[in-house]
């Protein structure tokens, strides 16, 4: 019986596994065809000033829009992306098509007196790792037009446990183009302190995660709170994920964080949206200072 039971466990994982591979074999095959075929679009996030509730950034969101698959969300491409490689395509495509958009609305504003708007991109390790990830990044600088002060680079905790010497001259090399550096999700990887001071970081993403409960759990809020500590003192800008109540916003504009993105104040929005926003954000004379967008 305990064969037989054996056996037809092994059909019943063997049966489960091959689902589970049709499903990503499809994907896989779809996400070949993705990008020639105009698929991939990007959402913007808006990421606001907490002391002056003036939007300051975006940070761009890939998005695939699959005729049949419908729209796919990241969490189940972008791993496949980044095992197949094709995310260092990909990932160009976001990099250009962020920048030209970001580029395009640093005109616009310009001509009505407002200060630029800065563009937060997302790297995948396997990008990181590609020999000529800074001439690229300084060619699509250079096509766009898009000044290097305006882009930040969001990098993950992992990307630098490898190799340390290797991702310290890496990020260094970006750096010298005049970017920001972020880390994404802080707090949820390696964390050891001590890279903080090896690496050349410039902003720091306090993960979600970390956020939800700041205004309910004592424990979370001071982690929170070490953060935004640990960032005024090592001079980063420090940017909070995933705000989504007035108590979250109000905890964290009185611990001084610099900026925060959440569904609080919009979620990732189409060009055309965000565009929106940002232009109802400054309805009045270009002479004078824009209204402050209300943040509840
Ligand atoms: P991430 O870089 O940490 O991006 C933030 C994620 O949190 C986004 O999910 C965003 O929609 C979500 N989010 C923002 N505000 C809130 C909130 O208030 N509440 C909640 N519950 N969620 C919020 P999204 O767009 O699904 O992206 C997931 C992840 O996929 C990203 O996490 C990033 O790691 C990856 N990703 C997205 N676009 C790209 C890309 O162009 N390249 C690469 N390499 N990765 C990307
Ligand atoms: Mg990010
Ligand atoms: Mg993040
Ligand atoms: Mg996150």
């Amino acid at each position: 019986a305990a064969k037989k039971l054996g056996r037809n466990r092994w059909q019943f994982y063997h049966g489960a596994m091959n689902e589970e591979t049709r499903e990503r074999l499809r994907i896989e095959g779809a996400l070949r065809n993705a990008l020639e075929r105009g698929e991939f679009v990007l959402h913007y996030q808006p990421q606001v000033d907490l002391a002056s509730g003036h939007i300051v950034g975006m940070e761009a969101l890939l998005r695939w829009r699959h005729p049949e698959l419908g729209v796919v969300p990241p969490q189940r491409f972008i791993g496949l992306a980044e095992e197949t490689g094709l995310i260092v395509p990909i990932g160009a495509w976001v990099l250009r098509t962020a920048c030209a958009q970001a580029r395009a609305w640093n005109t616009m504003r310009e001509a009505d007196g407002l200060a630029p708007l800065r563009v937060a991109v997302n790297l995948s390790a396997r990008q990181f790792a590609q020999p000529d990830l800074v001439a690229s990044i300084a060619a699509v600088l250079d096509g766009t037009g898009l000044p290097a002060a305006c882009l930040d680079l969001e990098l993950t905790e992992s990307l630098f446990v490898d190799d340390v010497a290797q991702a310290v001259d890496l990020l260094h090399a970006l750096k010298a183009l005049g970017v920001a550096l972020s880390i994404d999700d802080f707090g949820t990887g390696y964390s050891s302190f001590s890279y903080l001071r090896t690496f050349p970081i410039d902003v720091l993403k306090i993960d979600r995660s970390f956020v939800a409960d700041i205004a309910s759990d004592a424990d979370e809020a001071a982690i929170v709170v070490s953060i935004i500590a640990l960032a005024r003192n090592l001079k980063l800008r420090v940017i909070a994920e995933g705000v989504e109540s007035t108590a979250q916003l109000d905890f964290l504009r009185a611990h001084g964080c610099d900026e925060m993105q959440g569904y609080h104040f919009s979620r990732p929005v189409p060009a055309e949206e965000f565009e929106r926003m940002i232009r109802s954000g400054h309805a009045c004379a270009p002479e004078q200072e824009p209204e402050p967008l209300p943040l509840s």
